[in-house]
């Protein structure tokens, strides 16, 4: 298949990828709620004559582009949650503006979810109706899912293809925002929750009782001392950890709180688990109790109950392992003569400053890599843009890259 050819048909379609992704924006789909934007998927993906469409029971959008015989499959992957619009005005307009006052060259598409991460999920998506409109039959598929609870470290998304939808791919694409470089790696999520224990009294007597915020004051300062010894990976970077939330209780101005309880968000590399992680802040427990016999502490995984917009129940760990596949795996290679194909320039590595779900499908032995339109700058932030050319180059070398990988 040649590659100009599916450039040429990409480039055809410039308008109906940007009004498709316009459409995604304009559909609130906040963590938990992602149905409308499901319905939307799926009914464009019948529309352009995917083979096989199907919202599973988590209420993940699967579509696949079925191969004529056994060669090599894709899946690319896109979440259709976003973070809350938070200060962001007018977050579901979908308005396409000038992109200078962004510093971002010509036209974006301004919207909650346009990095983060529904231009990407509309350009597979339409990558994939281009191949189909080509119509030169793959040796192997091509699969598109849209997934859910992403934002909220569910952790329930990919994993749900896999183990419900029995979907096995030869090799994974994630399409968070990359700005058009390939990524290869990134940082795991661990969140444990550290409570201390004291005993509540009027505070007018304070010498009576035990403070359990004191206690915890101690706990913090050492986490902050220890956060620069945590390991390092030599790509990757150095672990780190942090205290952003905590609760006391009762919270009030003259009781002397019984009860205080962090969160501490660890962001980890592959030789520092999370079982490494929660013994090193039992570690931090241990030497603090045997100084100060009243200080009373336990440390645990923060678990949560979640409910996903299709009704499924279950209960999470909110950990997200670390990413990394090597440059000189055949997927890399793959990627980057995609790109080449495409923008006429060697890709750029990156590794991702922020937490994907890539690692859900190398801890099954997927090779896996991240690419997509969008900077990361913009993910999450009140100015949420996205470049409307780089939002159809990456249609481009998405249709590439699937048309390289299903044909070999
Ligand atoms: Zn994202």
């Amino acid at each position: 298949m040649s590659i100009k050819r599916i450039v040429d048909v990409v480039e055809r379609k410039r308008d109906e990828i940007v009004d498709f992704v316009r459409e995604l924006i304009k559909t609130p789909s906040p963590t938990g709620s992602e149905g409308a934007v499901a319905d939307l998927l799926k009914e464009r993906m019948e529309a352009e004559g995917y083979s096989q469409v199907m919202v599973d029971p988590v209420g993940n959008v699967v579509g696949v582009i079925k191969g004529k015989s056994d060669g090599r499959s894709l899946l690319c992957n896109g979440h259709m949650d976003h973070v809350p619009p938070g200060g962001m005005k007018s977050p579901y307009s979908a308005k396409i503006i000038d992109g200078v006052d962004f510093g971002v060259e010509g036209k974006v598409i301004y919207g909650r979810g346009a990095t983060d991460m529904k231009g990407a999920l509309g350009a597979m998506m339409m990558a994939g109706s281009v191949l189909k409109s080509l119509d030169l039959p793959m040796k192997g598929d091509l699969i598109v899912t849209g997934t859910v609870f992403e934002e909220e470290l569910g952790n329930i998304g990919p994993p749900s293809l896999m183990e419900m939808d029995n979907l096995k791919p030869d090799a994974a694409l994630v399409g968070e925002s990359t700005n058009l470089a390939l990524a290869h790696g990134n940082r795991g999520v661990v969140r444990t929750k550290l409570v201390t224990y004291g005993r509540s009294c009027h505070v007018s007597v304070q010498e009576q009782g035990v403070n359990a915020l004191y206690k915890m004051a101690r706990i913090i300062k050492r986490i902050q001392e220890t956060n620069r010894t945590l390991p390092s990976h030599p790509i990757l970077g150095q672990a780190s950890w942090a205290i952003c939330k905590i609760t006391a209780t009762p919270n009030t101005v003259n009781v002397v709180p019984d009860r205080c309880e962090v969160e501490i968000d660890t962001r980890n590399i592959p030789d520092f688990t999370p079982e490494m992680i929660i013994n090193e802040q039992q570690k931090i427990i241990d030497e603090l109790t045997n100084e100060d016999s009243k200080l009373k502490a336990e440390v645990s995984f923060a678990k949560k109950q979640i409910v996903t917009w299709t009704g499924y129940k279950t209960t999470v760990a909110p950990i997200a392992l670390p990413f990394y596949t090597e440059p000189s795996n055949w997927l890399v290679e793959t990627g980057r003569e995609s790109i080449r194909d495409v923008l006429n320039r060697e890709a750029a590595l990156k590794i991702w400053g922020f937490t994907t779900e890539c690692y859900c499908f190398t801890q099954r032995g997927i090779p896996t890599i991240g690419f997509g339109p969008g900077e990361e700058r913009f993910a999450h932030s009140n100015n949420e843009v996205l470049s409307i050319n780089d939002l159809v180059t990456a249609t481009k070398v998405y249709a590439v890259l699937a048309s390289r990988i299903c044909n070999s």
